[in-house]
């Protein structure tokens, strides 16, 4: 699955292929995590707009695995 990032540090927009995508709790988790390809920023990081309509578009096909811990 490969989604659109924004660095936080250098401002760049990135593809990443996160390979799988789970909501915990209303927290969206990517299971690889989406290593700004031009700094190499690992935590400072979040959805472009296009990433965001690229997770709705997932989310209405059902590709999202939606996990919720409700104990
Ligand atoms: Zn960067």
């Amino acid at each position: 699955m490969i989604i659109n990032f924004e660095c936080g540090k250098c401002k760049k927009k990135y593809d990443y292929n996160v390979k799988k995508i789970c909501m915990e709790n209303s927290k969206v988790v990517f299971r690889e995590t989406p290593i700004c390809t031009f700094c190499g920023e690992d935590k400072d990081y979040f959805l472009s707009e296009k990433g965001q309509g690229e997770m709705t578009e997932l989310m209405f096909e059902g590709k999202i695995k939606i996990v919720d811990d409700l104990s």
